[in-house]
């Protein structure tokens, strides 16, 4: 049975060895605080955790799951624990950044992103088959290792994950319309939403929100450090996410102000058949 490490035992690195342990590999974790190591190992989502590194060194294969800023710092720290061959691949949601930092630390590095996610963070939001049916993307370079490549391919697939490949700086501008910019949109609707200045008002629309509000304020509604992550190290593209959707919405602005309804209409019968690209009906949850 083959051992693989998880370093950072939260949402991610929970949900990963929740399901690698099932897919019947021996799981070891790595984390900063002892509490959350115990607290992986409770959980069930690895079969031993340290907050020693040489814990790590029987791993074929080592799963970064810190966030995004610790993740060159971590692969330095563990340099001395590690064989050369093992395989080091990380889930960071900005790829160019981690590319840049942590490939000149270890040849043997598979950048990726696994493209599922939850509102909470911690070992403890940590669920099984969160990757099923999502997209795992591998963002590797010239110099990644074909072989390291094709493994960690064979476990996402082993997780029932869309695997796809692409450039980081393609990965980075895709996510930003995808992921980034979602975020910053939905954490906008929510500070509008709470302006309103009528208290009672605000309390019927706490009361009355619905499905639709619940889907468009899920991702705003998540941690702040993941959406300062997002946009500290993907700002370029971030930048040109947002600009583009404030154009979007002031021409919906225009619209309504000049009682345009039939190129409000146009606007979403567009916006109808561009959700059909994205999310095809036979591909909706
Ligand atoms: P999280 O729940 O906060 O987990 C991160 C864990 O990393 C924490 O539990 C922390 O554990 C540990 N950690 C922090 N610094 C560390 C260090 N220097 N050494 C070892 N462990 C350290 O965050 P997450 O949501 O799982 O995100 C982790 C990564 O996944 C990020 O890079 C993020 O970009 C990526 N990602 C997130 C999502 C999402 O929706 N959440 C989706 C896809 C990818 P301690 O308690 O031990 O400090």
């Amino acid at each position: 049975m083959s051992t693989i490490g998880i370093v950072g035992l939260g949402l991610i690195g929970g949900c990963l060895g929740l399901d690698l342990r099932s897919r019947g590999y021996q799981v070891v974790g790595f984390s900063r605080r002892q509490d959350t190591c115990d607290r992986a190992v409770s959980f069930g989502a690895v079969d031993g955790a340290s907050v020693d590194p040489s814990i790590l060194a029987p791993a074929e294969i080592i799963f970064l799951c810190t966030p995004i800023e610790a993740i060159a710092p971590v692969v330095k720290q563990l340099q001395p624990f590690l064989d050369p061959n093992t395989i080091l691949t990380d889930v960071g949601s900005v790829k160019q950044a981690v590319v840049d930092a942590a490939t000149p630390l270890w040849s043997n590095f598979v950048p990726a992103h696994p493209m599922a996610g939850k509102a909470e963070n911690g070992i403890e939001a940590a669920q099984k088959d969160l990757f099923v049916n999502r997209p795992y993307v591998i963002t590797p370079v010239s110099s990644t290792p074909e072989a390291s490549i094709a493994k960690v391919e064979e476990i996402a697939r082993s997780l029932h994950s869309w695997v796809y490949q692409c450039s980081p700086a393609d990965h980075d501008r895709a996510v930003a319309w995808i992921s980034h910019l979602p975020v910053m949109v939905s954490a906008s609707l929510l500070g509008a939403c709470s302006s309103e200045s009528n208290s009672q008002v605000l309390d019927l629309a706490y009361k009355l929100a619905s499905s639709g509000f619940y889907d468009t304020s899920r991702v705003g509604g998540g941690y702040p450090e993941l959406g300062v992550m997002m946009a500290k190290y993907n700002q370029h593209h971030v930048l040109q996410a947002l600009y583009a959707y404030r154009d979007r919405l002031n021409n919906c602005i225009e619209s309504i102000e000049n009682r345009d309804w039939s190129g409000l209409e146009a606007t979403l019968e567009q916006t109808r058949q561009i959700r059909d690209r994205f999310f095809p009906p036979e591909n909706r949850y």
